[in-house]
């Protein structure tokens, strides 16, 4: 039997492990239980996770060859702004795409958000997106 002393990276939002330091600072980047990471949006009132999805095209680069798409998204949107929203955990190259088509990040936990206000209702809460 060997004995084996090893350093363990420890997420301080969720407490995975992990031997790799790189590979927990890019967990910790994209953690769900990291505040800038979890929505307002959640359980406010304004939100709406709209049953449509938006067209946004853009450069797919193919074999150092770029050429003309489309992505489409889901619409997440806050009635109190009337703007049209991408998750916080899009992937960071599709982020310009998306705000080139007028859509916002949604307000993290970590920042807050001036328009926030607390859904009251159960009925409110079922209708916006489950985690
Ligand atoms: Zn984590």
């Amino acid at each position: 039997m060997k004995k084996a002393t090893k350093t363990v990276y420890e997420c301080e939002f969720c407490g995975k492990l992990s031997y790799n330091a790189g590979g927990m600072h890019n967990h910790e980047k994209r953690c769900k239980k990291n505040p800038v990471n979890i929505p307002m949006c959640w359980d406010c009132k304004h939100y709406y996770f709209w049953p449509e999805e938006i067209v946004v095209p853009y450069d797919h680069v193919i074999y150092g060859m770029s050429c003309e798409a489309i992505m489409k998204v889901k619409s997440r949107k806050c009635l109190k702004t009337g703007l049209n929203m991408f998750s916080i955990l899009t992937s960071e190259r599709k982020i310009a795409d998306l705000e080139g088509v007028g859509l916002v990040m949604m307000p993290c936990v970590a920042y807050g958000c001036e328009h926030y206000e607390k859904a009251i209702s159960d009925a409110q809460v079922l209708a916006m997106e489950p985690f």
